[in-house]
């Protein structure tokens, strides 16, 4: 056979880019021509990794087609639209055979993944049909620019090489391509490269990133547990359409390949295969890579497999394999100098990143050269060598996938839990309605108890929820659902210790230990939503929408804007009805307009037989801004997110409008969420540079000065802006602080008397779920609140002193101590006994609001939300008459 003809431009180019002979292998030093077939440089104009080159997000996926178009071993699906309108695709990769019958190998993989109609001998026969789906992932954060590109070499390598390694992946396996997970950031990121960073040199002068990836957020974009972003939401329904049995994740940081094999803390409810597969592929590579001496190829040491809420795995949680690479990015194309920094990555040990190590034989070195074609050949040479590993064990590969499939409904009917109640009697079903929908779009299934449940854990009336454990992710529900008990207090983790959604979301849901669970009689929920009910009678003198906790109620208001609504303070009866402190008021005209929203958000509505006689006052509309660093837009971003979602309107601002002064003439309430940066940086924020940093668009860089611009991003408000706060304050507006950003007026002078003090550096609590009391349950920010404690994610915050006189400013505290760490972990508990959690401050003629808490994190402590959304809602009204009543009429 003659010798497939190689492009010698790609091979001299390449050879010249990687900076040491040993930073290539024999997998990626040459490329195949290809006369009918676009290579990269066809339609780029460039090798990829050519020094100073990163291609937009509409070039890379102009590349895709391109290929698609001529080549029938390649074929694209869309997944849907990104925020700012870009599409979303996967771009599959097989064999001819392969790409024509992509359905038939996508429905044999769907009978993997729910194996209830297969019999051992049926499932035999479809693995032996089908091939594994390998899907490889890259651009979900958009600083680590190589993965987006070395994928399109990559696909072209695999159309066109008849290498045996190649043809193997080819005939044995579909690969499948994210082409950038967060394209709207890739295209930000690429602009800011090119507008600052491309005269780089060395990283001392590197200047990071732009203020903004995508619409929301960073990296949070891998921490989205409830999916609840467009990208991220977009690629979970392609995932459980198509079931690949491996998702491959490329991320840059460490140095040279780091490939994750799953180290301590485990997630133990997910099936020991999985922990046995992932060193199975992470030493392959290791010692393949390591073969072609490649320093610096190691696993183990750095990303333990204890949160499920980290994009790819979607993977894992749905019984197939997660794979994660970190290699040495520069955040951009240009070569610079790089040192390797002592420091270790690893959280749980205490060696140098250089070091060798049992799971690093040879280490990558202390200081070197780094291109972004050194990036190319480790992450490509690793991923064609995973690629390979898969391709010789297909059958291995589909056989676990349906084990684990099949282990998870073997062991919902063997081990206790076997199922979850959510009992339809809770008063608020709107939060039902979000862990439910949630759980639907996880692929988990929910059914509608058709009769009377009578289980050990009680009785529960018709129509309850039920998910039983017997079902495919059935594994997935009891991670989601349970309590987490973390499992050694000496190890860190890398990002939250709990999640219990119904901790997080306030809603009752019942763990059973009684396998009658399985047994219940129930009809399928394909999603839920929660019925409002409005009166039919429409000539009472008054009508309430009822507090039961909703954040919808906060939508309520907004979509109602010019109605005149009343708040009651206090809890009263109106005939039988018990209608609570915080229900809306609304007159006898305004029926009409009100109906039709309440009911559509899911919130009750009852005629009232007469005025109340309670205090009330107006729900006035306050002009709200949201104040944001720019260099930490992200926790900002999740509560943008919120508001966004409840369709609350604000104004986002930054350090120039603050700086301006005047902010009362403008605002009624100010939120200053967390900035994840200590109080001198929520102040001071971004270094200046030599020269002032631009964030605005211009007609070379479109897609930079969204979501706000700055003719120079750095510098922050300084004390100046810290000024404007207090004035601010002083002069009636409320200031709304959360989390970190809560040490902010402490030590800013802004409420002189509170003390921010820290933890001790003994104490560690990655996001566990901690039980907090409520001191003034009467304060409006707790409407809708009917329990004495609740749980509240631990979120950081500072540890606040009030003094003794003016005790009665805490609203809420931590009781502490371990017997109060209801889920995940927290190390020095102890540390936190009776803390304010939140103090309401009179300061001149307004206020303060001190969340140490931080009532709107992410997308996921739902219901903790409602204490925000009241703060707003009752901004003028927080300290209303009607709180002076006795408790023993609230409850
Ligand atoms: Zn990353």
């Amino acid at each position: 056979m003659q010798a497939q003809e190689m492009d010698a431009d790609f091979a001299k180019a390449v050879k010249e880019w990687t900076t040491k002979p040993e930073f290539i292998s024999p997998l990626v030093d040459h490329l195949p021509k290809s006369r009918s077939v676009p290579s990269p440089k066809d339609i780029l104009g460039h090798h990829i990794g050519a020094p100073k080159k990163l291609d937009y997000y509409e070039e890379i996926i102009r590349y895709y087609k391109a290929l698609a178009a001529k080549s029938p071993r390649v074929h694209i699906v869309d997944i849907g639209k990104t925020d700012e309108g870009r599409e979303s695709i996967v771009v599959f990769i097989g064999s001819e055979e392969t790409i024509q019958n992509l359905d038939t190998y996508r429905q044999y993989l769907a009978q993997l993944a729910d194996p209830r109609q297969l019999s051992e001998s049926q499932a035999r026969d479809v693995i032996a049909k089908a091939k594994p789906i390998y899907h490889l992932m890259s651009g979900l954060h958009s600083g680590e620019t190589g993965p987006s590109e070395m994928l399109m070499e990559l696909a072209y390598r695999l159309v066109t090489e008849d290498s045996p390694i190649v043809k193997s992946i080819r005939d044995h396996l579909i690969v499948s391509i994210t082409p950038a997970a967060d394209p709207d950031g890739r295209d930000r990121y690429v602009d800011w490269y090119f507008r600052y960073k491309i005269n780089e040199t060395s990283e001392e002068d590197n200047l990071g990133g732009p203020p903004y990836w995508g619409k929301y957020i960073f990296h949070d974009d891998n921490r989205d547990i409830n999916y609840s972003q467009l990208p991220m939401r977009n690629l979970l329904h392609w995932y459980l359409d198509w079931h690949p049995p491996i998702m491959h994740d490329l991320h840059e940081s460490v140095p040279f390949l780091y490939t994750f094999s799953g180290q301590a803390p485990q997630e133990p409810g997910l099936d020991p295969i999985l922990y046995g597969e992932l060193p199975w592929f992470a030493n392959f590579e290791m010692s393949q890579l390591t073969k072609y001496v490649m320093p610096g190829v190691w696993t183990h040491g750095y990303v333990d497999m204890w949160s499920p809420g980290y994009l790819g795995f979607m993977s894992s949680n749905h019984n197939g394999l997660l794979r994660m690479y970190e290699t040495f990015g520069n955040g951009g194309a240009n070569t610079l100098h790089r040192k390797i920094t002592p420091e270790t990555p690893n959280p749980n040990n205490s060696s140098r990143a250089d070091s060798r190590e049992w799971y690093r034989p040879l280490p990558p070195y202390a200081e070197v050269d780094w291109s972004i074609r050194n990036n190319t050949n480790y992450m490509e040479t690793g991923v064609l060598t995973g690629l390979q590993l898969a391709a010789a064990f297909p059958e291995v590969v589909l056989d676990n996938f349906y084990k684990k499939s099949l282990h998870s409904i073997e062991s919902g009917k063997r081990d206790a839990p076997f199922g979850y109640v959510i009992p339809i009697n809770q008063t608020d079903l709107t939060r039902v309605a979000f862990v439910i929908n949630i759980l639907r779009l996880q692929g988990i299934e929910v059914g509608r108890a058709t009769g009377e449940i009578k289980l050990k854990e009680g009785a529960f009336p018709t129509g309850s929820l039920i998910i039983k454990r017997n079902q495919p992710y059935g594994r997935l529900a009891k991670i989601l659902l349970e309590k987490q008990n973390y499992p050694d207090p000496s190890l860190r983790t890398y990002d939250d210790s709990a999640w219990t959604m119904g901790m997080m979301t306030h809603t009752k849901i019942v763990e059973s230990s009684d396998a009658a669970v399985l047994d219940i009689p129930v009809e399928k929920v394909e999603h839920f939503d929660a019925k409002g009910s409005v009166p039919t009678n429409s000539s009472a003198v008054a009508y309430a929408v009822i507090d039961s906790g909703s954040v919808n109620l906060a939508t309520l208001r907004f979509r109602l804007k010019g109605v005149s609504i009343r708040i009651a303070e206090q809890m009263f009866q109106s005939g039988p009805v018990t209608i609570p402190a915080g229900s809306f008021i609304l007159s006898s005209d305004s029926l009409a307009k009100a109906k039709t929203e309440t009911e559509a958000l899911g919130l009750t509505m009852v005629a009232l037989t007469a005025q109340p006689a309670v205090p009330m006052h107006d729900a006035d509309l306050p002009r709200l801004a949201v104040y944001s660093t720019w260099g930490g837009t992200q926790d900002v971003g999740w509560v943008r997110y919120a508001f966004d979602q409840f369709e609350t309107p604000y104004d986002l601002i930054y350090k120039e409008r603050v700086k301006q002064g005047n902010l009362r003439a403008a605002y009624d309430v100010i939120v200053i969420p967390n900035q994840g940066r200590t109080t001198k940086g929520l102040v001071f924020d971004l270094a200046p540079k030599s020269k002032p940093l631009a964030y605005t668009k211009t007609s070379e860089f479109k897609y930079l000065g969204d979501y706000g611009s700055s003719d120079d991003i750095s510098g922050g408000m300084g004390l100046e802006g810290a000024l404007a706060f207090r004035k601010f304050v002083e002069e009636g507006g409320l200031l709304i602080t959360l989390g970190e950003a809560s040490a902010f007026p402490p030590e800013y002078g802004i409420t002189r008397s509170i003390e921010a003090g820290r933890p001790s550096s003994q104490f560690y609590a990655p996001g566990p779920i901690v039980q907090a009391e409520i001191l003034r349950a009467t304060h409006p920010i707790f409407y809708g609140y009917t329990e004495k404690s609740m749980p509240v994610r631990w979120a950081g915050g500072p540890l606040l002193t009030v003094p003794r006189v003016d005790r009665k400013q805490v609203l809420m505290q931590f009781p502490g101590g371990d017997d109060n760490v209801l889920s995940g972990l927290m190390k020095g508990a102890a540390e936190i006994k009776n803390r304010p959690a939140i103090v309401d401050v009179p300061v001149g003629q307004g206020r303060v609001l001190l969340f140490a808490t931080n009532p709107c994190y992410r997308w996921q402590n739902l219901g903790e939300f409602r204490m925000l959304f009241n703060a707003i809602l009752n901004y003028d009204d927080l300290n209303s008459k009607g709180q002076e009543v006795k408790e023993s009429r609230i409850r």
